[in-house]
């Protein structure tokens, strides 16, 4: 078997291009998205994912204004902006890009931004909502994870899902999207002792650790669907994924690649997100 590749890159380019032609109807009707985004420090990886943000909002004809601020920057000057940004009448999303420099405690930022403008889908009142099943901003890997599989046509409700990872942003959550949708979920971590025998078992297995090439054909039943979330960077500079691709493709019948897998559909949920605060705000 070699498994049809899932590649999120187009998946994520059709989704913008509806989202184009969307947000030109809002802007008809007056209403003109935007998404601001805060910064802190120079951190390479997080100003790469910012301006991969930036360039799809551009696209989409969302508005971005990206705010830079050094990795001195005090909580509570931090906690001011956000106040002023959720006051803001024309600011519907705010994102606050992650890791924070150490003296800034993430939570307590979380928590101060407008669940109305969340949209990374973190707050905890979103976070409960997404629990209990009602609409709100879902976390945006997660989302776009969901949408691939919905997208493809692979079916969820029934199926075993087996999620390796249990951060708050990927592996809690994407299990409990993928349990909305009536699948059967196993969460494995640092701490499974049996991680090969149940990644065996699953029918759609979701990686996200952040290890290079953890996961071989040797844990993959035959005609799984495997979600590759691991972005790492191996020694020759480039990215990679946690999931050995050459080996799990013989096996899978389904297989993300990195990058052009879940990264730009990440992405892309974040624009929803915007889409959907900006109508939500006129509405309410
Ligand atoms: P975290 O470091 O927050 O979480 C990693 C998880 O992996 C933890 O739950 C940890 O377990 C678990 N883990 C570590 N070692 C093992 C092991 N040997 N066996 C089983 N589980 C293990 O990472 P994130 O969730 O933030 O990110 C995971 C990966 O996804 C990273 O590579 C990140 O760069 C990437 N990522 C990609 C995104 C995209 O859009 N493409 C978006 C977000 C993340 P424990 O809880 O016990 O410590």
């Amino acid at each position: 078997m070699s498994a049809k590749v899932i590649y999120g890159d187009q998946l994520a380019q059709t989704l913008r291009d509806e989202m184009k032609t969307e947000v030109a109807t809002l802007n008809k009707r007056g209403i003109h998205p935007k998404l601001v985004v805060i910064l802190i420090g120079d951190d390479p990886a997080s100003k790469s994912y910012v301006s991969g943000k930036q360039k799809a909002a551009d696209y989409i004809g969302i508005q971005s204004e990206l705010i830079s601020l050094p990795t001195e920057t005090s909580e509570d000057e931090l906690l001011d902006l956000i106040r002023q940004l959720n006051k803001a009448t024309d600011v519907n999303g705010i994102l606050v890009q992650l890791p924070l420099p150490k003296h800034i405690d993430e939570q307590l930022i979380i928590e101060t931004i407008d669940p109305t403008k969340d949209v990374d889908g973190f707050h905890p009142i979103n976070i409960g909502k997404m629990m209990t099943n009602q609409a709100t901003f879902l976390p945006c890997t997660p989302y776009g994870i969901l949408t691939m599989l919905k997208l493809m046509n692979i079916e969820i409700a029934g199926k075993h899902a087996v999620i390796i990872g249990r951060s708050h942003i990927v592996g809690k959550p994407v299990g409990q999207l993928l349990l909305n949708e009536h699948a059967t979920v196993t969460y494995c971590h640092s701490k499974t002792t049996n991680l090969k025998e149940l990644v065996k078992l699953a029918d759609i297995v979701v990686v996200a650790v952040g290890r290079a090439h953890m996961i071989d054909q040797s844990y993959i039943k035959a005609g799984a669907t495997v979600i590759d979330v691991g972005v790492n960077r191996i020694e020759d500079g480039s990215l990679t994924g946690d999931v050995v691709f050459d080996s799990v493709k013989e096996k899978a019948a389904y297989l993300t690649p990195v990058p052009k897998g879940v990264g730009p559909m990440t992405i892309t949920m974040l624009m929803k997100n915007t889409i959907k605060a900006a109508i939500n705000q006129v509405t309410k």
